[in-house]
């Protein structure tokens, strides 16, 4: 089992179906309301796990109810939380989501989120030390994704960044990383002054750009290759992005090729979208090897 430690974000996200959108001052009837666990670094957490990797999550939790139903969801998906803190007088992250009229509004509160600090993913370097691969996100601070980027380099562990959400990042983050996961649009906003195909040459075997159905992009030194997803029927693409970021993570991890490790993240990423919800898509190993 390879070890994969996740440094991210938890959070409990707020689902509301209405017919109607509120306008501003307004109030209408909705229809249901449901919570369910995510955050991107939960997400690629349990995702991985769910994959067969030993994984160990390093984040923050508020001290609410929320917070605990966090916690306990990891423990059912046998991710190892014991470095995941409640913050005392903080709130969970949280991300309050109303589906109306065919959209999605979003309004997110990063809460304890944002206690995740260079000072704080410190105490875990020991942990870090022994990883077979780190996998890091954006929704906690950027000072955090600069210290991992330096730590890991320093430690010589394997980093994958998922630069989502998009916000520009210094040259020396991305020159240190061993691997960075943009979408298209974040891809535009990471290399800015770049277009998408000398970004992939200057950067052959580390960035790998996702394109939804279409699978993932990259320059493996010689010429660009794209390894194409799965044709399914998507019901629900939330989450397919976290779902192809950890089965990435474990099969470079367990030493697989570039482009064997593409084609095992775009099978799992591909169920993922099949059924609703982030983490209630995400495939096991069985599966995923079942369809390959
Ligand atoms: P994000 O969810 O971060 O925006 P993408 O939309 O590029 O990222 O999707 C990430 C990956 O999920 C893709 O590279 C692909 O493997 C898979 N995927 C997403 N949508 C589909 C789909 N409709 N059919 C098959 N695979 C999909």
């Amino acid at each position: 089992m390879v070890k994969i430690v996740v440094i991210g974000s938890s959070s409990m996200d707020l689902v509301v179906t209405s017919d109607q959108r509120p306008g501003a001052g307004e109030t209408v009837l909705g229809r249901s309301f449901k919570t369910v666990p995510g955050g991107k670094g939960a997400n690629q957490a349990v995702a991985a796990a769910r994959l067969g990797a030993e994984v160990y999550m390093i984040g923050c939790v508020g001290d609410d109810h929320y917070g605990a139903a966090i916690l306990e969801n990891f423990k059912q998906n046998a991710v190892d939380a014991t470095n995941v803190e409640p913050v005392t007088h903080t709130e969970s992250g949280t991300a309050h989501i109303i589906l109306a009229e065919g959209d999605n509004s979003i309004v997110v509160v990063k809460g304890a989120n944002d206690h995740v600090t260079p000072h704080y993913v410190k105490k875990s370097e020991l942990l870090i030390k022994q990883a077979n691969m780190v996998l890091i996100q954006q929704e906690i601070p950027e000072e955090t994704v600069e210290y991992v980027s330096e730590l890991c380099q320093e430690l010589d562990v394997p980093l994958l960044l998922n630069p989502a959400p998009a916000r520009p990042l210094s040259k020396k983050v991305i020159d240190s990383v061993s691997y960075i996961t943009p979408n298209e649009h974040e891809a535009a906003v990471l290399f800015d002054n770049l277009s998408t195909e000398s970004a992939l040459k200057q950067y052959s075997n580390k960035v790998f750009i996702t394109e939804g159905k279409a699978g993932a992009r990259y320059f493996d030194g010689e010429k660009e290759i794209t390894v194409p997803s799965y044709t399914v029927e998507a019901i629900d693409t939330t989450g397919a992005g976290d779902t192809f970021n950890a089965a990435l993570a474990v099969a470079l991890a367990e030493g697989k090729s570039i482009n064997e490790s593409l084609q095992f993240a775009n099978r799992a990423a591909s169920l993922s979208v099949t059924k609703f919800g982030a983490q209630g898509g995400m495939p096991n190993r069985t599966e995923v090897e079942a369809s390959l």
